[in-house]
């Protein structure tokens, strides 16, 4: 069985004193021990959050460059994460793609880089609110997973998060059924362009205002194996979306 798993994005978001108090949080919750948690602060709080949150959690970046070192003057190695114990870092966020112009393949060239460097990645895709009214959103997901798949050949460490770019930070969750639809064509996409073993065990997280109330639901799908976090995972109702199962 796939092991929960959520995912809190915090985006470019908190302080050091805010950051403190949501980890003083989690360390203090009753927190169901069947789901992964994984947090992403901005990467300048990577280390601080890291030396502070309990060892059963772990922190992830919200990026990370596809070279080894060098001059990239603003960029993060993969080897610099392992070097502070970050083992996660999130790739291919909407914002990333959208507002910063990362392609499908940068995307792709940077998860294969993460993954062969021992970095789990939290690998994101979804639609925009144009392409899901022109029918379009199981193939726009399907395009970038393919351009995913001309990359890697090892999908141990993707943890796939399908976030419609329409439901992100907007407070228009998707419904349970729009969910689970798209989650399960992900994974009839694995079946047939990997392995039947890869859509068996790769977690499959929805994003998108997920909050407090509306989790419960969506974690009764079969192919919804989790959540990434964005507004919710700044605020105590994180606890509530991490304990969804209970
Ligand atoms: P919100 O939960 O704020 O909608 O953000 C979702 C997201 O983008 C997580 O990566």
């Amino acid at each position: 069985a796939r092991k929960f798993f959520v995912g809190g994005n915090f985006k470019m978001n908190g302080t050091i004193e805010s950051i403190k108090a949501i980890v003083k949080n989690l360390n203090e919750a009753q927190l169901d021990p069947n789901v992964e948690v994984v947090i992403a602060p901005p990467a300048l709080y990577l280390l601080l959050v890291r030396e502070h949150l309990k060892k059963e959690l772990e922190v992830a970046a919200q990026n990370v460059f596809d070279r080894p070192n060098g001059a990239f003057t603003g960029e993060i190695s993969v080897s610099q994460l392992q070097d502070s114990g970050i083992n996660w870092t999130i790739l291919g966020h909407s914002e990333r793609r959208t507002i910063l112009g990362e392609t499908d393949e940068v995307v792709a060239s940077k998860t294969k880089f993460a993954t062969e460097g021992g970095v789990s990645v939290i690998w994101c895709c979804g639609e925009s609110l144009e392409e899901r009214e022109a029918g379009q959103t199981v193939a726009v997901v399907e395009k970038q997973l393919a351009a995913l798949k001309a990359k890697i050949g090892d999908w141990s460490k993707v943890i796939i998060a399908y976030e419609p770019i329409w439901a992100i930070g907007t407070g228009k969750v998707a419904t349970v059924q729009q969910a689970q639809e798209v989650h399960e064509a992900i994974r009839g996409w694995l079946k047939t362009n990997v392995s039947d073993k890869v859509a068996e065990e790769t977690r499959i997280l929805y994003g998108g205002s997920v909050n407090g109330k509306n989790c419960k639901e969506l974690a009764k799908e079969k192919d919804i194996d989790g959540f990434l976090v964005g507004g919710a995972s700044l605020k105590p109702e994180f606890t509530d979306i991490i304990n969804s199962n209970l």
